[in-house]
């Protein structure tokens, strides 16, 4: 089976796969034909959820096929759950990774509460019909300082407790076992797997 994905962030597009792995044989990833010279639709919705279904049923008439979105982000307990959607762009509209990092650790200087969750929602989609939605999340603590070189966004300041490091400091595959977008994709290959006749 082909499952076309809506992202052009090569990170997300290289952990998609990654957990496509473990299901051998059964599914591809490819990204939707022409991607970049589609026109983004605006992510105006509020939540994860809204905004993860307006890119699947958008991109999804561009698709030959079953199509998934994604819209994720980090949710911080003591900045009443910011950055949230506004992840990618914390650090204003052209925001680099290291600027959104570096900003992140300013508002949280002098703070003891640390604690935050990357949160994933999948949407599925067919030809501009919405099929269903999988969630995913993952709690850890922000460090003082990035730790590790691997992954892409808000990873060199995510603590796992349970690995004793940040998750740039693994690799993207054992990421992938324990992570938001890991258990959302793994929720919706179980899903499509099932309904295969
Ligand atoms: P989206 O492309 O609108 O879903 O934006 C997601 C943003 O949230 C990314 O640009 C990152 O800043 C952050 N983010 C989401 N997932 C992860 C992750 O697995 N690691 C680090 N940062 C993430």
């Amino acid at each position: 089976m082909t499952l076309y994905c809506a992202t052009t962030n090569p990170g997300k597009l290289a952990e998609f796969r990654l957990a496509v792995g473990h299901f051998p044989g059964a599914v591809s990833i490819e990204p939707v034909p022409g991607l970049r010279e589609i026109p983004p639709p605006e992510e105006t919705g509020a939540t994860f959820e809204e905004n993860a279904i307006a890119k699947a049923v958008y991109y999804s008439h561009r698709a030959p096929g079953p199509l998934f979105a994604d819209d994720s982000g980090l949710a911080v307990d003591a900045l009443d759950g910011a950055p949230g959607i506004l992840s990618a762009r914390f650090a204003g509209p052209d925001a680099t990774d290291e600027r959104n990092n570096r900003l992140l650790l300013d508002r949280l200087s002098g703070v003891a509460d640390r604690a935050a969750r990357f949160v994933c929602v999948v949407a599925l989609a067919d030809r501009g019909e919405l099929i269903r939605t999988f969630h995913g999340v993952v709690e850890g603590v922000l460090t003082h300082s990035p730790r590790g070189s691997n992954g892409f966004g808000y990873d060199p300041l995510f603590f796992f407790p349970p690995f004793g490091c940040t998750l740039a400091e693994v690799g993207s595959d054992r990421k992938m076992t324990v992570s938001h977008r890991g258990k959302a994709l793994a929720s919706m290959l179980g899903f499509l797997l099932d309904r295969r006749p």
